[in-house]
C-alpha cells in the first residue's frame, strides 16, 4: 500500500494546514511584564503551534474599566489547533496565570485575546473573530499594525489616536523566547 499522503485530496492533510494567528496579551496586576513573558513562552509550547514573532511591549491606560496601567504585547503564531480548542488552551494559560473574574472589565493578571484568525470570520456564543473591539483600542491596533501592517489602516490608527499608550520595550523584551 502506498503511505504517501496526498496533500490535495488527504482531508487529513488538509486539517493539518497551519493558519496564522494574531493574540493580543495584557495584564495589569501583579508582576506583568513576567507574566507576558511566561504567556509568550507557553503560547509557543502549545501542541502543534509556533511562535512566529512578537510586538513591542506597550503600556496603556485601563479602558472602561479603573486599577492600574496594563502591559500589552500582541503575537504572531501559525497553528494547526481548531478555534475553539485553541481559546479553551487561551483560557487555561489565564487561569493559570491565577486570572479571577470578579467582574467585566476587572483588572487580570493575563488576559489572551484572540484577535484574528488567518482570514475567518467566526461568530459563535464563544468566540467571535475578528475579535469585536480591537478596532477600539490603541493598545490592539498599535502592537498588532507593527506585525500585520497589512491588516490595520491608518485610519483605524487616527481614531484611536487619543488613547494614552506608550513603547516600552522593543520586540526584544521577550528575549530568550525562539521564534521561527
Ligand atoms: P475576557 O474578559 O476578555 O477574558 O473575555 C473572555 C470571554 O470572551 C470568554 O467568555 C470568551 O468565550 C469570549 N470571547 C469571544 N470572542 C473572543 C476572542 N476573539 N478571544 C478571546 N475571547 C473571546
Amino acid at each position: 500500500m502506498n503511505a504517501t499522503i496526498d496533500a490535495a485530496t488527504d482531508p487529513a492533510a488538509e486539517t493539518a494546514a497551519a493558519t496564522t494567528v494574531y493574540i493580543g496579551l495584557g495584564a495589569n496586576l501583579g508582576d506583568r511584564g513576567q507574566a507576558l513573558r511566561s504567556a509568550v513562552q507557553a503560547l509557543a509550547g502549545l501542541p502543534g503551534t509556533r511562535l512566529c514573532g512578537v510586538s513591542s511591549l506597550y503600556r496603556s491606560a485601563p479602558v472602561d474599566a479603573s486599577g492600574p496601567d496594563y502591559l500589552n504585547a500582541v503575537a504572531v503564531l501559525e497553528t494547526n489547533a481548531a478555534p475553539q480548542d485553541f481559546l479553551a488552551r487561551l483560557q487555561a494559560l489565564e487561569n493559570a496565570a491565577g486570572r479571577q473574574r470578579p467582574y467585566r472589565n476587572a483588572p487580570r493578571t493575563l488576559d489572551l485575546d484572540i484577535l484574528l484568525w488567518g482570514d475567518a470570520r467566526l461568530d459563535t456564543p464563544t468566540l467571535t473573530v475578528p475579535h469585536p473591539r480591537m478596532e477600539e483600542r490603541a493598545f490592539v491596533l498599535r502592537p498588532l499594525a507593527e506585525l500585520a501592517p497589512q491588516r490595520v489602516t491608518a485610519a483605524q490608527l487616527a481614531a484611536v489616536a487619543g488613547q494614552a499608550i506608550d513603547v516600552l520595550a522593543g520586540p526584544q523584551w521577550v528575549e530568550g523566547v525562539a521564534t521561527l
